[in-house]
């Protein structure tokens, strides 16, 4: 059996300001994997005393976690510390760089030195990708304790932790117990309210853990149960599922690798409905997901990229006093993109899709302002406007998703 410890650094910490609930949420994930953890310890920003505490934990555990100190600034110190302790080089990891200086391009900032300081990574670490944030997690073995490095932030630790450290765990330990675990996916709904809308659950119950989680689209809960037997095991997540779709089953669209389109996809074949998008600013990536899934010609004749005003007037009969007088970046546009899309292809609804996705505003509107309208043949229209943050692509990403949500519910 593997035994493991915690350190937790930061300052914050020490002072009360925070309470160390990367720690407990580690600890319950580790349990299920048969991991004993036998000290959790809280360390200030201090290199010394850093120092100090990974010397200590080498000596006494197998599994040493490491959250905090890996951000840009001076007092993040995790990575001074460890490679005090066992010399290791510190290197610039080129993926994690070009993804800090690409948000840096996109928020027109100037890049400090102190920012770059987010991509250097342990030498022959194994480097684990942080989807929500900047600073990679890290691990590494060093006379055979096994060291591993996550941000403090916890909705990145959590990320980090359940996509990469968990496996590699799970590798390690050669429990005969059974570990299964299930995906929940929750569409427009946040992370603080799901696990707002479940926190009885949650107290109430260690098996299965339940582990909210963001994601780059929605949010997830995972539940990883441990029995004697899988079947066991998969009627612990069952039940436990039960209780958390009688919360928030109105926001759940898919289960471990389904998608939203799938989702959609089948909702609209029990309505027997079919969908046909405009597309402005999300030329055809809307329409492109939709025909992704097998099946889709029921549900969908097509789309139309209409990406120029020229084209938005020709082909799907935008009238000119609204391209003109009112703008492309309209309500009113995207009514006319939605009805008109819908009646040149022949669908039971037509959704459209009109914004800006930067880098530059388009008639006076800011990066990220959205439309998105549906409509249906019997005069229901809903027309929403969105402001969404990030680079073109994502803002071309989120109004998709966004586009899907409306669909779902
Ligand atoms: P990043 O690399 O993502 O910038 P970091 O590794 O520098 O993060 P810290 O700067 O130490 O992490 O912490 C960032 C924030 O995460 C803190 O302000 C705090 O709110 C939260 N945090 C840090 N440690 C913990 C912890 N042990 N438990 C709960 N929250 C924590
Ligand atoms: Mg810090």
């Amino acid at each position: 059996q593997l035994n493991a410890e915690i350190v937790a650094v930061g300052t914050e910490l020490l002072l009360g300001q925070i309470a160390n609930t990367n720690a407990q949420w580690i600890s319950q994930q580790l349990a299920l994997y048969g991991v004993n953890v036998l000290f959790h310890s809280v360390v200030g920003d201090n290199l010394t005393r850093v120092h100090a505490e990974f010397e200590h934990a080498a000596k006494r555990s197998d599994i040493v976690i490491v959250t905090g100190g890996l951000g840009p600034t001076d007092d993040d110190l995790t990575r001074e510390a460890y490679q005090l302790l066992s010399g290791t080089p510190i290197i610039e990891h080129k993926p994690s760089m070009d993804k800090i200086s690409s948000y840096f391009d996109r928020q027109n900032g100037t890049m400090t030195p102190n920012n770059k300081k987010q991509a250097r990574v342990f030498e022959g670490a194994t480097i684990l990708e942080n989807k929500v944030g900047m600073a990679p997690g890290m691990i590494i073995t060093k006379n055979n304790t096994i060291w591993i490095f996550l941000p403090g932030v916890p909705k990145e630790m959590k990320q980090l932790f359940s996509d990469g450290v968990l496996p590699y765990i799970k590798n390690k330990t050669q429990d005969t117990t059974t570990i299964e675990s299930t995906m929940l996916r929750f569409i427009g709904i946040g992370e603080s309210q799901l696990e707002h809308e479940i926190k009885d659950i949650i107290a109430a119950q260690s098996n299965p853990t339940i582990a909210p989680l963001a994601q780059t689209e929605g949010v997830a809960i995972r539940l990883t149960a441990k029995a004697e037997t899988m079947k066991q095991a998969k009627q612990l997540i069952a039940d436990t599922q039960i209780k958390i779709e009688d919360k928030a089953g109105a926001y759940l669209y898919g289960i471990d690798d389904e998608t939203i389109e799938q989702k959609v996809f089948q909702l609209l074949l029990e309505q027997r409905k079919t969908v046909a998008a405009a597309e402005s600013l999300t030329g055809g990536l809307f329409t492109d997901r939709l025909i992704g899934v097998e099946g889709a010609s029921a549900i969908c004749p097509g789309g139309i990229v209409c990406y120029d005003t020229k084209v938005k007037e020709d082909l799907l009969h935008v009238p000119s006093h609204i391209t003109r007088d009112i703008g492309v970046i309209s309500a009113e546009c995207a009514e006319s993109l939605a009805l008109n899309v819908r009646s040149v292809l022949g669908s039971s609804l037509g959704i459209s899709f009109t914004g800006v996705a930067g880098p530059d505003k388009v008639e006076g509107y800011s990066v990220g302002t959205v439309y998105i309208g549906i409509v249906d043949g019997k005069g229901t229209k809903r027309i929403k406007k969105f402001i969404f943050n990030g680079d073109r692509q994502t803002i071309r990403k989120k109004a998709v998703w966004k586009g899907y949500q409306l669909l779902f519910n």
